[in-house]
């Protein structure tokens, strides 16, 4: 369903505000996942060597930062992906006669003014 602003200023205000709100909570989002990765690592690290605590941390919050940033990539690739097909679905073949949009690129008469060039 189409939004109607009625009052812009206080809209963009509204999308701004959002907008930092969702910002936020994306870095706490990458903020807590980090910790929790690098939890694991460091629980992985305690069990399975003896280094000292400095170490484990170090090493654990490095591995869970390079994590992050193997994933955020993927993400993005993952994110590239499909807004490339719907942006090739998107593309509309204009009408000749009157250059409005078809339907479909494979339309051979036109919705709007009628135009038709079925061979
Ligand atoms: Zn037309």
């Amino acid at each position: 369903m189409p939004r109607k602003p009625k009052t812009p200023v206080k809209d963009f205000f509204a999308g701004a505000a959002l907008l930092a709100g969702f910002g936020l909570l994306y870095i706490l989002f990458w903020l807590l996942a980090l910790l929790a990765i690098a939890g694991m690592i460091f629980f992985g690290l305690t069990v399975f060597t003896n280094w000292n605590l400095g170490e484990r941390l170090g090493c654990s919050l490095l591995s869970a930062f390079i994590a992050m940033k193997v994933l955020w990539f993927i993400s993005e690739m993952l994110d590239l992906i499909p807004a490339s097909w719907i942006d090739g679905k998107k593309k509309m073949k204009p009408c000749p006669e009157c250059g409005k949009n078809l339907r479909t690129a494979l339309a051979q008469q036109c919705m709007h003014c009628g135009a038709d060039w079925h061979t």
